[in-house]
């Protein structure tokens, strides 16, 4: 069984609209209905609730391009590598996608020719091996739906 880097973030199982694809753990207002990525209990960003008003809530691995742009110069994250996880390495592609459920994440997107992303083009998340010792551990990234 893989073993989630970053499991407040996102999950292995899907949501009932989008089964196979990994779920974003976000959160959704009990009171207005907003909805927002990450899980937070500070508080609502639209109506200012609290505490119990604010409940976790699965959001689909799906959504649409906005923007994407190549990282060209990045200086790795030191606690990965030290983490048994292999560091980012630029080149890498960047994208800015409204998910389906709502939030609009920024996100690595991965398996693609960064020169035909269109706007408006439906992106999946991916789960992807990022260990470099025994364990498999695996993070999320986002990839164009096919
Ligand atoms: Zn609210």
């Amino acid at each position: 069984m893989a073993e989630l880097l970053k499991p407040d973030l996102y999950a292995q199982e899907g949501t009932k609209s989008v089964p196979k694809h990994p779920s974003l753990r976000g959160g959704k207002c009990a009171h207005c209905g907003f909805v927002f990525f990450p899980l937070q209990a500070y508080g609502c960003e639209v109506c200012g609730e609290s505490g119990d008003s604010l409940q976790p809530f699965a959001l689909a691995g799906s959504g649409t391009l906005i923007a994407s742009a190549k990282v060209h110069a990045y200086t790795p994250d030191a606690k990965a590598a030290a983490a048994d996880v292999k560091p980012l390495e630029a080149p890498f592609v960047i994208g800015t996608i409204k998910l389906d459920d709502g939030p609009t994440i920024r996100t690595v997107v991965i398996d693609v020719d960064e020169t035909t992303l269109k706007r408006g083009q439906r992106m999946m998340s991916k789960l992807v091996p990022v260990g470099t010792g025994a364990r498999t551990i695996v993070d999320l990234r986002f990839t164009p739906a096919s």
